[in-house]
Parts: structure tokens; C-alpha cells; sequence
């Protein structure tokens, strides 16, 4: 008589582009969320036991191998389905956002180099103000409850949230909790970091793309064995195995950077919320600019909402005025009004800093030939080339494109007549040395501060006062104290107006607040002059009343009647191609069997403003919905009418928030 059978299927998720898992049979049982090995074509590949019932008809291969690693928590699993069903990506390519190959190579235990956990609640609590201690315990209960909610920390800038939030992150310590706080450009935060050791007597372990693989692979392990009780990290952080989350803390809620906007297109701050739900656990949203989906939230009754109205200490808000350049122009050539340069002497001289802000990375944004007009753009992409001095040479900022700076014209021929139109930092860094020649400025840009290492050494050289002005992008904009910083000069205040997309004002606002709000931050009160050629535009009035709340009431005014988010939900199609009709007939394609009907509406398609991109032509669509009006089911049903060549790539945006 033949054995009966001891194998079992099961349904493996690969973290490869497909949507559906896969079945194996097993010859040992394997719990959902067990990591394993298992051959795929002639390969052999690292999955995950998925919840899908497993087919039982089809002919299958045997899971080769189960891996040494705790089994991926149900509350991830979800998460991951969830992720895939919202943004249309492929739940393989999700799960690829947590699993990878690299990060399972076994560490030998004596081999580990970092330590992790061991964060000391008590080790340096300072005293909180009656506000912030107020905000505090209403925090550390929710997080005591150990239920999913949301609250937004919404308190103007140095009023101490952070330390607020620490709170909170505490108690859930206290708990024996695991705590996430995702923060917008991680690989920079050292200040922020200092902080978390400073006040837990132990490092977080940060999560970010500038780790060695060795860390990466250390962290993750640590993660989900639940050693490492803290982690510090960027949006990808929100995938980690954690196994006893027990808060998610999104410091900067309204920071566009949150969104990912290549392979799966999510927004790490929408899905920290979810990623709450499926844990159980609370979810602190932290701005003192928050964006107006989530005031929308906070007035829907969908989120709590704690303030914290005045700065710490009794610091005085920096003081807000305009320069008009209409009455006040800067020289032939230069940049800067010589009210703003006189202030920034004033300021040197009473020993304090000065920081002017552009957020345009370069020397100058464009060149041009003064003898024909031409101007030298990218090859692959409609976009000038931008000089940088620091190189030198010109480059594309989307695609990387280099090159030399040519002598002659490339079109003309004319010798010596290409010119600088325009300031990046560095130009006016130039201008900086020309005007005050005595004093040390430091340029902080993203292709300047290349990581951790130099922003802290940028750091500690303007805490201790070698720098006396700082010229910088929007880098500088975000949870930066320095203490004797009260001069900040807007260079080009009217520079995110231009491309006027949905949320130009809005985001305007909140750089150049948060960026205000790096002045006077101690003792000494803060100034800030914001150079326009149109003060009386409702974006510059509102810095300068810093009614953020009213500014935000006309925003809600604008988008509410055409059923603009948060009023409304958008999905955007990216189609492209290398041939430029291909991609034409693919989105007419798509206009064709776009859906019809009520609240529901299609702009496009349209050449993307950057309609040429990396040497691919660019045609988006949008898909307008009123809010009750899910845009998932339509696209779906929409897309699959449609084949896309093989030549053509189709980008599905959820919620999209870049608009180029
Ligand atoms: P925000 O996050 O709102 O910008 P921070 O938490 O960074 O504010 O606080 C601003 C500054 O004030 C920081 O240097 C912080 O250490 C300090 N600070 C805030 N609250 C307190 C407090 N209760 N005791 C001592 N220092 C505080
Ligand atoms: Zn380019």
C-alpha cells in the first residue's frame, strides 16, 4: 500500500512583479509569513507564505527551503495587500519593499557589529512647559490605550513638538513597545538624531538608502525579533517587520517627500496611517504647517488634533516683512536688494548669522547665447541645463545628463557669448563673498552635503560660529536649530508660484514658513526678509500675518467647488514611450475608453510639462472623482480595456502630488 501524502500546499507571495502568489506543496507546515526559498523558472527565490488560499489544481514545485527568520506579522501582510489594492502596484512589487534577497544573507550572532534596543525612557526628561505637558499626557494616553487613532501635533515652529512627541515615544517604550518615527530626509537629520540619544541614552537605529548593506541587513533582523525597540527612518521604514509597533510618529507630515514617486507610488504619510490601523497602534502627524488634507481630516472628525500655539522659552515668532523689488531692485547683476545686504550686515555686526534661502541647486538655471537666443538644454529630457560652479560643468537635475561648458555656441558658433541667466545658491553665494568678503558662508545643498557625515560637520561649523551666513535650498528649510541664527533672507519668494500646480501655493507657504522658522529660535528675535516682485499675492500675505489657518480656509474655498483634493480624489496616467507617436496612440487609446460618468471626469491626454524625459516622450491623463467615488474600481476597469505595447511604459500616480 502506498504512504499517504504528508505534503500541504501553500500560497508563497515573491516579491517580484506579479500581483498573485504563487502555490508550492511543503513537506513541513509552514505558518503564514514564514520566509522561504523557492524555485521559480530555473531560479531559485526568496518569498513569504501569503494568506491566499492556495490553488489545488495545479501542478506544482516544492518549497525548497525555510529560512532561519521570524514569519512576517499578519499586520504587515495586510498591509502589503493593502498598499497593492490602493496604489495598483503589484503586491509582489510591495512586498519587495520589505523583502530583499541581500537582507536575509545570515549574520552570525558574534558577528554583530550594532547594538540595538536597550533606550532608556527616563535618561534626560526635561521639564515640560503647562502647554507641552498638557500635549503630552493626552499622547502618552493614547498611546497607553494601545488602539489605532490619528492626531496631528500641530504647533508653530520651536515650540517644542519634538520634545512633545518624545513624550509619547516614551510611554510607548515604557510599554515594551516597538516605536517608527519616519522623518523626511533622514540621511541628513543628525541634529535629530543627537536628540533621540540625547533624551533615551541610546542610539535609534535608522533606516535610510545611505546604510552599508551590513547595517541594512542587521537592522531589518533586529527589527523583527523585536531587539531594536526605535527606529528612525524614511518612508521605506513603514515596510520593516516590526512585531510590536506600538506608535508611528510622522514628523513633518506635510513634507512632499513622503510620496515616492517611482516603482510603487505611495505616500508614506497617508500610508503610515494605515500601516496604524493594521497594528493597532496610534499615528502622530507632526507639523506646525500642516497640509490641508489633513486639516480636512482634523475637521471631518477624522483625526484628534493637539496645539502647541507659542514657541518654547518665550522665543518671540520671527518678525515677517517683504521686499519689494519693484521699489527696491537688486544692482545690474546681482540678486539681492540692498535693503536684504544691509540687513545681513547689521546682522554680522551684532555677531549673529544670516541664512538667504533659494531652493535652486547651481550656479545659474540657465545659459544662453547672447549673440542668437539658444539656449543649452538637456538632449534626453525638455529641460536647461544647470551650471555648477563646484564641478564645474553643466548638468540635467532629472536625468544627470553631463557636460563641459562649451566655449562657443553650439548653435552660432559665437565665441565667448554663452551667459549665466539667473542665481542658484552658488551664484549668490558668490554675491555673498563680494559683499562681505570677511565673513564664512556655507552653501548647504543636496549635491554639496553629500550625507550625515557633512551635514554634521555643516552642522557643528555653524553652532560654533565659523559660519557666519549660510546659503542654502530647501535643505535648510526643515528641523535645523540653530541658535544664533536670526536673519533669514527669501531670495526669490515668488519662485514656487510658476509652475502653478494644485498645491504651488500651499507648498510655497509651508517652505517658506518652515524656513522662516529657523530664525530667532533662542534668545535673540528672529527676522525674516522675503524678496518678491509681487508682495500683495495671498501667498506672501499670509507669511506675512502667519495666519496659516486663514490661508488654509482660502485654499479649502478654491479646491472644494471643483472637487480638487482633499474635496476630491485624483489618479494620474503617465503614458511613455521612446517613439513619440507610439506614446500619442497609446493615451488617445486610453481617452477612448475613459470612464463616463457622473463625478467622474478625465483632463488629458497631454504632453507631461516635462514631456521628454530621460529620452522618453511623456503624455498624462487625470482622473478627477468627487470623494465618495473610490478611483481604484475605475481604473481598473478602465485599464484593462486597453493593451499597452510592449515599447510603452504606463505609470499608474494615486493621489498624485507631482504634477510635472
Ligand atoms: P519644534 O519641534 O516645535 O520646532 P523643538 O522641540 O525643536 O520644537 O524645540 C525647540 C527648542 O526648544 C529645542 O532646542 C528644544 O530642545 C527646546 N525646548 C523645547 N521645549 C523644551 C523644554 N520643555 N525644556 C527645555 N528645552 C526645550
Ligand atoms: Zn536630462
Amino acid at each position: 500500500m502506498e504512504q499517504p501524502q504528508r505534503t500541504t500546499r501553500v500560497s508563497i507571495l515573491l516579491p517580484y512583479k506579479f500581483n498573485m502568489a504563487f502555490t508550492y506543496e511543503t513537506d513541513v507546515p509552514l505558518v503564514p509569513g514564514a520566509l522561504v526559498r523557492v524555485p521559480l523558472g530555473r531560479r531559485v527565490v526568496i518569498g513569504a507564505v501569503w494568506d491566499d488560499p492556495p490553488d489545488m489544481a495545479v501542478n506544482t514545485r516544492k518549497v525548497a527551503e525555510c529560512l532561519d527568520f521570524p514569519p512576517l506579522p499578519e499586520s504587515l501582510r495586510k498591509f502589503v495587500d493593502w498598499v497593492g489594492a490602493y496604489t495598483l502596484a503589484a503586491r509582489g512589487d510591495v512586498l519587495a519593499l520589505t523583502l530583499k534577497e541581500k537582507l536575509l544573507v545570515p549574520t552570525p550572532k558574534r558577528a554583530r557589529k550594532y547594538e540595538f534596543g536597550g533606550a532608556d525612557p527616563t535618561c534626560l526628561r526635561p521639564a515640560l512647559s503647562a502647554v507641552q505637558e498638557n500635549a503630552s499626557v493626552a499622547l502618552r494616553k493614547e498611546v497607553r490605550m494601545g488602539v489605532f487613532s490619528v492626531t496631528l501635533l500641530d504647533g508653530v515652529t520651536g515650540s517644542g513638538k519634538t520634545e512633545v512627541y518624545l513624550e509619547a515615544v516614551a510611554e510607548a517604550l515604557r510599554n515594551g513597545k516597538q516605536v517608527l518615527v519616519l522623518l523626511p530626509e533622514i540621511a541628513l537629520s543628525v541634529q535629530m538624531l543627537s536628540r533621540f540619544e540625547a533624551r533615551f541614552g541610546a542610539r535609534p537605529a535608522v533606516w535610510h538608502s545611505e546604510l552599508t548593506p551590513a547595517q541594512r541587513r542587521e537592522t531589518f533582523r533586529a527589527v523583527a525579533e523585536g531587539r531594536a525597540d526605535m527606529v528612525v527612518g524614511a518612508r521605506s521604514a513603514l515596510f520593516l517587520p516590526f512585531v510590536a509597533l506600538g506608535l508611528i510618529v510622522v514628523d513633518e507630515e506635510h513634507e512632499t517627500s513622503f510620496k515616492q514617486e517611482d516603482g510603487v507610488m505611495y505616500n508614506a504619510r497617508d500610508m503610515a496611517v494605515v500601516r496604524g490601523k493594521f497594528c493597532m497602534a496610534p499615528v502622530l502627524l507632526v507639523s506646525a504647517t500642516p497640509s490641508l488634507e489633513t486639516v480636512e481630516n482634523v475637521a471631518q472628525g477624522r483625526y484628534k488634533k493637539i496645539d502647541l500655539p507659542v514657541r518654547h522659552g518665550g522665543a518671540a515668532l520671527p518678525k515677517v516683512e517683504a521686499l519689494d523689488l519693484r521699489q527696491a531692485p537688486p544692482e545690474r547683476g546681482r540678486f539681492l536688494s540692498p535693503l536684504l545686504a544691509e540687513a545681513i550686515c547689521k546682522t554680522l555686526a551684532r555677531g549673529e548669522q544670516a541664512m538667504l534661502f533659494l531652493n535652486r541647486r547651481g550656479y545659474a538655471p540657465l545659459t544662453l547665447c547672447r549673440t542668437c537666443g539658444h539656449r543649452l538644454s538637456c538632449p534626453n529630457c525638455s529641460s536647461w541645463l544647470v551650471e555648477h560652479k563646484s564641478m564645474p560643468r553643466l548638468s540635467c537635475h532629472h536625468c544627470g545628463f553631463t557636460t563641459q561648458r562649451p566655449l562657443r555656441c553650439p548653435s552660432c558658433e559665437a565665441e565667448g557669448s554663452l551667459r549665466p541667466i539667473g542665481p542658484g545658491v552658488e551664484r549668490i553665494a558668490e554675491e555673498v563673498a563680494e559683499l562681505f568678503p570677511e565673513t564664512e558662508a556655507l552653501v548647504m545643498a543636496s549635491d554639496v552635503i553629500l550625507g550625515p557625515a557633512h551635514a554634521a560637520e555643516a552642522a557643528r561649523r555653524v553652532a560654533e560660529r565659523e559660519v557666519g551666513i549660510i546659503v542654502g535650498t530647501q535643505m535648510v528649510a526643515k528641523g535645523w536649530h540653530f541658535p544664533h541664527l536670526t536673519l533669514v533672507g527669501v531670495v526669490d519668494a515668488d519662485l514656487g508660484l510658476a509652475g502653478g500646480d494644485l498645491r504651488a501655493g500651499e507648498h510655497t507657504v509651508q517652505m517658506l514658513h518652515q524656513v522662516a522658522g529657523r530664525a530667532g529660535r533662542a534668545d535673540a528675535p528672529g527676522h525674516v526678509l522675503l524678496q518678491s516682485y509681487d508682495p500683495s499675492h495671498p501667498v506672501i500675505k499670509a507669511l506675512l500675518s502667519g495666519d496659516l489657518p486663514a490661508f488654509l480656509d482660502q485654499e479649502a474655498a478654491l479646491r472644494r467647488p471643483g472637487h480638487w483634493p482633499p474635496f476630491g480624489r485624483l489618479a494620474a496616467l503617465i503614458v511613455s514611450a521612446e517613439d513619440e507617436r507610439l506614446a500619442d496612440q497609446t493615451a488617445r487609446a486610453l481617452a477612448r475608453a475613459a470612464p463616463r460618468q457622473p463625478e467622474v471626469e478625465v483632463l488629458g491626454p497631454a504632453p507631461a510639462p516635462i514631456a521628454l524625459l530621460r529620452g522618453r516622450h511623456r503624455r498624462r491623463m487625470l482622473l478627477k472623482t468627487s470623494r465618495d467615488i473610490a478611483v481604484q474600481p475605475l481604473l481598473r476597469a478602465w485599464l484593462a480595456q486597453v493593451p499597452i505595447p510592449r515599447n510603452v511604459k504606463l505609470d499608474v500616480d494615486v493621489d498624485p502630488i507631482s504634477f510635472m
